[in-house]
């Protein structure tokens, strides 16, 4: 979905009363996100480690006609996040929905994964999506509703050659998402995951260009069912989908987004 926002009365009501938290939204998928829930009629934070990105991110939204602000915050930095949160709450309102996509990815052969360069790997992707969620869960127990959507990889459901680091942490993040959902849903907050496969950003051009992607991306998508590779937007539409009033019935699901590739 591009292009301006519509006028305001033909805004879902239920969003244009919502305030989202995107992480990683300075980039690629969480990008993205951050302006299709923008285009929903959210009021959108921006938050990623690179402040020029934020902010650039956050002034394209509002360049669009939303409302959106661009934060700097380290995710595996407790108090980083804490401070962020905080600042969503006087600028925008209490946060509602929360969508981490912040994520580090690696490529390593087992035994040269080093014990720092595990934990980084851990922390960026697992503890980062716990902070984010503990930081901002009191928020939506307080307005007794709540959507969370963590991304995590189709590498925690088929493994990864040379990313046991990286599929484990994302598998910690499938596991995380099912056992909050079964503690929330009682608050009127669901938790749900998209494991992207495949997606053009980046990150995935990062990977081609270390030659992590064999003969490269056109190599991929020959073997996609759907042939071709997926989109940013394709990862947001589908988010945009669960943070909606009447997805409450969906939590603790794994929503896989590949183009087919793993079913
Ligand atoms: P991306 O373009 O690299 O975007 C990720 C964003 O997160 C970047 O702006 C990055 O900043 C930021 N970030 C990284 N570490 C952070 C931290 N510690 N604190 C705050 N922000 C941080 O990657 P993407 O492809 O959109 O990935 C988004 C999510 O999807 C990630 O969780 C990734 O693991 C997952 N995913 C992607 C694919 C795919 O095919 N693209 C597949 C499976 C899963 P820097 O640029 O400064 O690092």
């Amino acid at each position: 979905m591009t292009g301006t926002l519509p006028p305001a009365r033909s805004l879902p009501a239920w969003s244009q009363l919502r305030t989202a938290i995107v992480t990683g939204g300075g980039s690629g998928i969480g990008l993205a996100i951050a302006r299709r829930l923008a285009l929903e009629g959210a009021a959108v934070a921006v938050l990623d480690r690179d402040e020029t990105a934020a902010k650039a991110a956050a002034d394209s939204v509002v360049e669009a006609g939303g409302r959106a602000i661009g934060l700097t915050a380290d995710v595996t930095d407790r108090d980083a996040v804490d401070d962020a949160v905080e600042q969503v709450r006087q600028r925008l309102g209490r946060p509602s929905i929360l969508v981490t996509s912040a994520g580090l990815d690696g490529f390593d052969r087992f035994l040269d994964i080093t014990p720092a360069g595990w934990d980084r790997i851990l922390a960026v992707n697992l503890t980062g999506t716990f902070h984010c969620c503990q930081a901002v869960v009191p928020d939506m127990i307080e307005q007794s509703w709540g959507r969370i959507v963590t991304i995590s990889s189709s590498s925690a459901q088929t493994g990864n050659p040379l990313m046991t680091h990286y599929s484990a942490a994302k598998a910690g993040v499938v596991g995380f998402t099912k056992a909050l959902a079964l503690e929330l849903g009682p608050r009127g907050i669901t938790v749900n995951t998209i494991p992207p496969g495949f997606v053009d950003t980046p990150m995935l051009r990062r990977s081609e260009s270390r030659g992590f992607l064999g003969t490269g991306v056109g190599q991929h998508e020959a073997t996609t069912p759907v042939r071709r590779v997926g989109q940013p937007e394709d990862i947001a539409a589908a988010c945009a989908f669960l943070v909606r009033e009447d997805a409450g019935y969906i939590t603790g699901q794994v929503i896989a987004m590949n183009g087919g590739r793993t079913t």
